[in-house]
């Protein structure tokens, strides 16, 4: 599996490529703000897009979601207790001075354990509430995909409606810690980093930082 980023929008977010080599099926993670350059993506590599996954229903992170999905015919999947943010799209915009549409129904619910087959590639599914109700990591043997949870140096904000810090920092210790020192950790925002890395430098994980960050 090989896999690519494109950071957008004025959050500087990143959409995800999962890329199956064999096939050119592609697992989105996180279409954000600037479709044009997610479709430019697809279209220079050629990519089989064949599931988009919302990680978590910030608008950041499914600005484009109907826009792929016109474009490529992929179903959107979310995890279901962030339902009530991902159909405040327009709302969330309008926090921001932006002018958003609904996005278009989800088409499957995801949950914790589920597996998501691209071409002859696979990710696992894991609910890592705390960010968001609803936020959903996906991993395989060496890498993960964690969105707004957990970021070099950093975890996400838990300000916002659903959040929760003590759930955050439960999440980040029981189910993205216990994947392994070795795991590589790609965020929705900033560098990818290690669980290693974050063990020894992070400082809401060595306990030095009381609260949360702004992110
Ligand atoms: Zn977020
Ligand atoms: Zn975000």
């Amino acid at each position: 599996m090989r896999f690519f980023r494109v950071t957008t929008g004025v959050f500087q977010a990143h959409t995800y490529f999962l890329i199956c080599e064999q096939t050119r099926q592609t697992l989105v993670i996180d279409p954000g703000e600037e479709f044009d350059a997610i479709a430019d993506a697809i279209q220079k590599e050629r990519l089989d897009v064949v599931r988009i996954v919302v990680s978590h229903a910030h608008l950041d992170h499914f600005w484009s979601a109907g826009a792929l999905r016109d474009m490529t015919g992929a179903p959107i999947h979310l995890h279901p207790a962030d339902d009530f943010l991902y159909t405040q799209l327009p709302e969330q915009g309008s926090w921001f001075g932006f002018d958003l549409e609904d996005a278009p129904p989800v088409e499957v619910y995801l949950k914790d354990g589920d597996v998501l087959t691209f071409g002859r590639e696979q990710v696992r599914v894991r609910h890592v509430p705390g960010h968001s109700p609803g936020h959903v990591m996906l991993y395989n043997e060496t890498d993960a995909w964690v969105g707004d949870c957990l970021f070099a140096s950093s975890v996400g904000r838990v300000d916002l409606p659903g959040g929760d810090g003590p759930t955050l920092i439960n999440s980040i210790e029981e189910r993205i810690v216990t994947l392994g020192e070795h795991y590589r950790i790609h965020p929705g925002h900033g560098p990818s980093t290690t669980v290693a890395r974050e063990l020894d430098d992070n400082p809401f994980l060595t306990g030095r930082l009381p609260g949360m960050s702004r992110r």
